[in-house]
């Protein structure tokens, strides 16, 4: 203790399209207490950008420290990223283009700030605390409203030659698929994410087929979430759990065509979706994923569902503050 002039916490923030996360992490990295607060992306960057810094302000507050205690902040930001001059090149979740986050964020805080891509994050986060055994090759995809993902190679966080690498959610996975985000058609994304599970759901619906969705939540399923997805499939929805049972199986394709590429040891999923639907969905991907992979190249690699949950963003944004400052 005592070293770098008592500031032994670090703030990890995990900056999302809707919401903002803030943990403040002690010395050891257990999690002290978190924040949250709305983005309002709609406000524009130097908006958002002062409600990460009250985020911040209040983490620290709650926790019954202040800033002067604080060594350094990470932060996950979506889309592509530039750490090395803490911008934020281009996330179209958020509306930006060229956002200076780190020069923004330290005038407003007095502490050193740190940027990373929020699936780099992620998987940066359950590398150095979920995965003792430290393997050195990793592949993270992480399911939530979208899909990414990060690779540990020979026990590095990998970035590739414009730090875009690991955007496993535009892998074309269905080329007369539904159109994606990005302009593409049938993307791993547009066929797995929360939104993916959400749209075929209420287009099925719209279309006569029955789900105890609409008794739970009204016809135009308002305010549907993963957990009441859950729910749907425990009380046997047989449309939920078809096509619950599909995401899982596009999942495996992407996981089997990944792991032929990179020869992992360990396959990690995580994200909002793959924790509500751990039971439902990691049998049917692991099976998946065997049968597509190419024939004696599965060797023992594991599938494993993240135990982080939510906290991944903010944990892996921790770990890079604390490996910055160390
Ligand atoms: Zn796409």
């Amino acid at each position: 203790m005592g070293d770098n002039n008592g500031r032994n916490f670090v703030i990890g923030v995990d900056l999302g399209g809707t919401k903002i996360l803030a943990g403040v992490f002690d010395a050891k990295m257990q999690l002290l207490g978190a924040t949250k607060f709305s983005t309002k992306s709609q406000r524009g960057p130097e908006a958002v950008l002062e409600r990460v810094a009250r985020c911040i302000q209040d983490a620290i507050d709650e926790c019954d420290l202040t800033t002067k205690q604080v060594r350094a902040v990470g932060i996950g930001a979506p889309g592509a990223v530039d750490p090395e001059h803490g911008e934020v090149v281009f996330a179209p979740n958020l509306g930006w283009k060229g956002v200076p986050v780190v020069k923004e964020l330290e005038k407003r805080l007095d502490v050193p700030v740190f940027l990373e891509n929020d699936c780099k994050a992620c998987m940066l986060g359950v590398y150095e605390q979920e995965l003792k055994s430290k393997p050195k090759h990793v592949l993270g995809i992480f399911i939530g409203t979208g899909i990414g993902g990060g690779m540990i190679l020979n026990g590095q966080l990998y970035a590739g030659a414009n730090h875009t690498a690991g955007e496993v959610g535009h892998m074309v996975i269905d080329v007369n698929g539904p159109k994606c985000s990005c302009g593409n058609k049938g993307c791993f994304e547009v066929l797995a994410s929360r939104l993916a599970l959400f749209r075929a759901i209420q287009t099925a619906i719209k279309n006569g087929e029955k789900s105890v969705l609409t008794e739970m939540l009204g016809d135009d399923l308002k305010d549907l979430r993963s957990g009441d997805i859950r729910k749907a499939i425990r009380r046997g929805d047989k449309l939920v759990e078809k096509i619950v049972a599909e995401a899982a199986e596009y999942t495996g394709i992407a996981v089997a065509n990944l792991v032929n590429i990179l020869n992992p040891e360990i396959v990690v999923l995580g994200g909002g979706v793959i924790e509500a639907l751990t039971d439902e969905m990691m049998p049917t991907i692991t099976k998946s994923a065997k049968s597509h992979v190419l024939p004696g190249t599965f060797g023992n690699v594991q599938i494993i569902a993240s135990k982080l949950g939510d906290n991944a963003g903010i944990t892996g944004a921790a770990v890079l503050a604390r490996e910055k400052t160390r």
